[in-house]
Formats: C-alpha cells, structure tokens, sequence
C-alpha cells in the first residue's frame, strides 16, 4: 500500500485559503497529547490529520507533549507516545514540552493582571462552581474579584513561591460573568499543585490550566492552525482572548472536528487506564487494547491505520465508525504481503494407512497465489498429520464438505483422503481418524478423476511445531460509545465495566509447519481459513511462538 495523503476536507480548505490569501506563511501544526496514557486509534486521527495537513502544504509538525498537570504524568508515557508516533509513519519537525514554556506562561499571567485581566482568588472550587451560574443564569462576581494590581502580582508571587496550601488560591482571568459562554466567565489560569513534575521537578507548585496554557503553547511555537475536537468548540472564544490579551505575536487559531468513536471500542484514556489498572487487560499494549501499542502488538500495521483514517475522514459532526472498517484495512494490507500458511489450531490426529510408515515427501506450496513475489516453499507430508478438530463431524449436517465417515477432501498443496475409520477413547470423543490416500490425487499433479468440494488444512506430525494462538474478541460491548465527560466519570464508569466482555480472548495451542518454529517478532502470516496472525514481540510459548490473531479472513461488511 502506497502512503497515503489527506484528501480534500474542510480544514484543509480553511487551510488552503488562509494560504491563498496570505494570511499565512508556513503552515505549522501539532500534535498536542498530555502524557498521562498510551496513545489509541483516536489520538491516531488527530496525528494523521495534523502530519498530513502540513504536509500537503509543505509545513510542517511539532509533537508537543502537553505536561501541565504533573499528578497525572510520567515519563513511560513520552516514550510510548514518541515510539507512536514514530511507528505511525511521521516525523515531527521540533518535539517540544509545555512545561518548556512554564516562566513565558507565567509571564503572561503577570501581564494579564497589570492590564487588570487577571486576579488571584480565594474561592474554593465548589464555590467556584457555584459562582459560575448556568447556561440560563448569569454568574456571580467573586468577592475577590476587584484586588489591586499590586495585591494580585504580589498574592501570584507568593502563590509561586509556595505560600499557599494546594486548592486554597487559584489565579483567575477577569472576563465577564454574565457571559453566556460559561468558559468566559472569568476561568481559571493557574492552580496550586504542590506536586513534583516529571520534567520540572519541585522548580514549580502552580500550574497552568490547559485552556490558558494551549494557546500560548500554540503561539510561541508558531503553530498556525492548532486542530483539535468538537468539544473544545465552546473553549474557542477564550482561545482567542488568551492569544490577544497575553499579546502573543503569532495569532494562532483554533480549528475542531469530529473525534473519532469506533465501535466496540473505548477510546478514553482514563477508561483504559482503569483496564490496565483492574487487571482486566494485561498491559497497555495488550493485543485487545483499542491502544497503538495494543494494536501494533496484535498485528496491524501503520499502513492499515492510516488508510483507515484516510478513509473514515474529517468530519464537523459525530459519527460512530464500525471498527470493521479498521478490519478491513488491515486485511487489505496483508492480504498481498502475507505469506500463506497452514497452522492447526486445535489438533485431530490423523493416520494415513495406506502411506508408507517413515515415508516423507516435500510438496511444493505456493506462499502467496496473489503475490508470486513471495515464491514457493516445501512442505513436508507423512503419514501422521494434524488436522483441525473442526474439519471433522461424526454425524454432519447436509452440505457439510469437510471430513465425516466415509468421506473424501483434498489436503490442502497435497492429496485427496478419505475417512476409513474413527478411533476414540474411553469416554466416546474422537482421538484420531484412520484415513486412506489416493496417490494419484497429488495438489498440481494436473489430475482430473474426480472432484471433492472440501478442502482443508493440516500439518505433518513429523515436523510439526507447537505453537500457542491468541484469539480475540471485542473487550467491551458498545455500537454507540459515549464521548468522555468528566461529570459523570463515575456512573459511567461502573456502566462501563458492565460492557466489558469476559471472553475477549481465547487462548488455545496448536501447530504449525516447521518453517515457522523460530518467526521474527511482528512477522505476519495467512493461516490458511484462520485468518491473519502476527507472532506476538513479547511472549514465546513453551513449545514454540505465540501467535496473535490480527483478524479473521472474512467479515460479513465489505467496503
Ligand atoms: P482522552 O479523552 O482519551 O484522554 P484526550 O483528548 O484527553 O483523550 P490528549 O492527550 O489531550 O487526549 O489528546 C491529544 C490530541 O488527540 C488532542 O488534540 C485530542 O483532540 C486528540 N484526540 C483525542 N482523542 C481523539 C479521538 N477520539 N479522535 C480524534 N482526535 C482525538
Ligand atoms: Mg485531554
């Protein structure tokens, strides 16, 4: 698959005119995460959106890790979401930190409350609230609210200097509280945090809050076109007036879509988060985890995903996207680079009577009947094979093709057998299948005698490998994910864990041909009616590899 661009969409015409008309230079964009998670198929979106669009007007990208509330972040999160990023296909131009911009955010805070734009506040944050009013009433005015210049600088550097207890003051911007956007009824710019930062140490213990620190991160990288979702619509207004009081020079602005909600899918972080937490998952890049390092693990490739967000693109309104689609596009993309093999998942012993005991013979195979590139291998046959459990019914239903007494299928690059005789154990479960070859049946043998309509997979007993495989299901059910709301984090939450599926992942062991006792990490392979798997970077079963089961070769939705 070919690397794909941005096709034209509604911030690529806003983008296109404010170059047209020379309002801009250079197109600048970033791709702004807070370090306090992995990154998932979301924040994807935003990254392909924000790497492509400077890139079709040859700009360019920075990747800023937004690091303004230190109770949250950590280290590990910079590098997964820089490995990412990375592995995602893109390159940012600078990659930059907020809390670089610590002592500019203050300045401009001191700026602000000279021009009388800013107080420090003694209101607790239920107060606040409570001040705040609603969207029918208009808000009340903070009794702290008309300090003097002199008082505020002096109450800010005390703030700084670690005077005050956490939550006892905070720095607001002074703006209308009548306003009917809520967002404008004087905010908060700066909290006390008496928190070590990951980056900044104890050098601070007020932080920035994100809608003032945003903007001016935004303006003094230079960022002219600082993308980000629905929800920040409302937040807008104060964008602006950060960017015109604090005086910045570059006026960046703000520009919002559609996030991405995929269904079956939790795309918070916070939720995620509480998986890896409760031990629901086993990591972050667990292979069921909506997660870029979760999906890399189970398999996808970074052309899938950027095709997928190519393909699903940017939109003003919310929309739920199956996540078939994200199915389909890496099915797309291994269905030629895939070598095809056989594995067994789940083993029925086979004996061919009429094949001479010690005998072995190599066959040839093709890897990839649509990608001769891949060329051929040889497989060994025996009289001891392995087939799937599955491929044999006892008692079967009409139109059942596959291996039942008395019937004959072709084996897969090899001949046609017939089941003579079913061998069981004490308990009556079927334990091996006595079968018998027909020698002239032999796979490009060119012969015409007869047709079979089955035809299934195996591996010879004599080199088989064992291998464990990992198949998955949806870890939550949900067609209509909810956007992420703070307020009702906690009914949400317990709502939530009701969704989760308890049998998202099937573990079962099996075989594979030799060839693929020792696979390279990530390498990934077509099991022959099984589906896409990718050998799995961390663990290694007993026996031989772990493969993930990337997806299944068929879904009932089609593009
Ligand atoms: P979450 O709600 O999962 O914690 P977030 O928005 O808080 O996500 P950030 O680290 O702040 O996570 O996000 C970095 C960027 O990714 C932001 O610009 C944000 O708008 C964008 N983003 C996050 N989720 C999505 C999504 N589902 N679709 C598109 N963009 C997203
Ligand atoms: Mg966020």
């Amino acid at each position: 698959m070919s690397r794909v661009s941005i096709p034209e969409n509604f911030i690529t015409q806003i983008v296109r005119e404010d170059v047209e008309k020379g309002a801009v230079r250079e197109v600048v964009t970033r791709f702004p995460p807070e370090p306090n998670g992995y990154l998932h198929i979301g924040h994807a979106k935003s990254i392909w959106l924000n790497f492509e669009t400077a890139r079709a007007f040859g700009g360019r990208t920075n990747l800023r890790f937004d690091d303004t509330n230190p109770l949250k972040e950590d280290e590990e999160f910079v590098r997964s979401i820089e490995e990412d990023v990375r592995w995602l296909g893109f390159a940012w131009d600078k990659l930059c930190f907020a809390s670089d911009y610590f002592e500019e955010m203050a300045a401009c805070a001191e700026r602000l409350i000279h021009k009388r734009l800013a107080y420090v506040c003694d209101l607790s944050a239920a107060e606040i609230r409570e001040y705040r009013g609603t969207l029918k009433e208009p808000g009340m005015a903070s009794p702290y609210r008309e300090r003097s210049v002199e008082e505020n600088l002096d109450l800010f550097a005390r703030m700084r200097a670690g005077e005050f207890a956490n939550g006892s003051k905070v720095l607001r911007a002074r703006i209308d509280m009548a306003s009917p956007n809520i967002n404008l009824r004087d905010p908060v710019l700066y909290r006390i945090a008496h928190t070590p930062h990951h980056r900044t140490g104890d050098a601070w213990c007020i932080y920035p809050m994100y809608d003032f620190a945003h903007p001016i991160e935004d303006a003094i990288e230079g960022v002219t076109h600082s993308i980000c979702t629905l929800e920040f619509a409302d937040h807008r207004p104060f964008y602006d007036w950060v960017i015109r009081e604090c005086e910045m020079e570059t006026v960046s602005r703000q520009y919002e879509f559609a996030r991405l909600n995929v269904t079956n899918t939790v795309m918070s972080k916070r939720k995620l988060k509480l998986l890896v937490d409760q031990g629901i998952v086993d990591g972050w890049d667990d292979p069921r985890m909506p997660t870029i390092s979760g999906l890399r693990r189970k398999g996808y490739t970074p052309e899938a995903i950027r095709a997928f967000c190519q393909e699903t693109g940017v939109a003003k309104n919310y929309g739920v996207v199956d996540e078939r689609l994200l199915e389909h596009f890496v099915r797309e993309d291994l269905k030629q680079k895939a070598p095809r093999t056989m594995a067994v998942l789940r083993p029925l012993k086979v004996t061919i009577t009429n094949y001479p005991a010690g005998q072995l013979e190599w066959l040839d195979a093709e890897n990839n009947a649509e990608n001769p590139e891949l060329g051929l291998r040889q497989i060994p046959f025996g009289r001891e094979l392995y087939i799937e459990q599955d491929d044999f019914m006892d008692a079967p239903p009409p139109k059942y093709f596959r291996l039942f007494p008395g019937a004959e299928v072709r084996l897969k690059h090899a001949y046609f057998i017939r089941c003579q005789e079913v061998v069981r154990n004490a308990s009556g479960e079927v334990i091996e299948l006595l079968c018998t070859y027909d020698p002239e049946t032999r796979s490009g043998s060119g012969f015409a005698g007869r047709k079979v309509k089955g035809t299934i997979h195996w591996v010879a007993a004599s080199h088989a490998v064992q291998a464990e495989f990992r198949l998955f299901e949806p870890l939550v059910h949900s067609d209509a994910p909810v956007m992420d709301a703070e307020e009702t984090a906690v009914a949400e939450e317990h709502g939530f864990l009701q969704q989760i599926n308890p049998q998202s992942r099937t573990v079962v062991t099996g075989y594979v041909e030799a060839a693929l006792a020792d696979p390279e990490s990530g390498a990934k392979f077509q099991f022959f009616r099984h589906g896409y798997f990718s050998v799995d970077p961390v663990d290694r079963a007993q026996g031989g590899p772990v493969f993930n089961r990337v997806v299944a070769l068929k879904s009932s939705f089609e593009v």
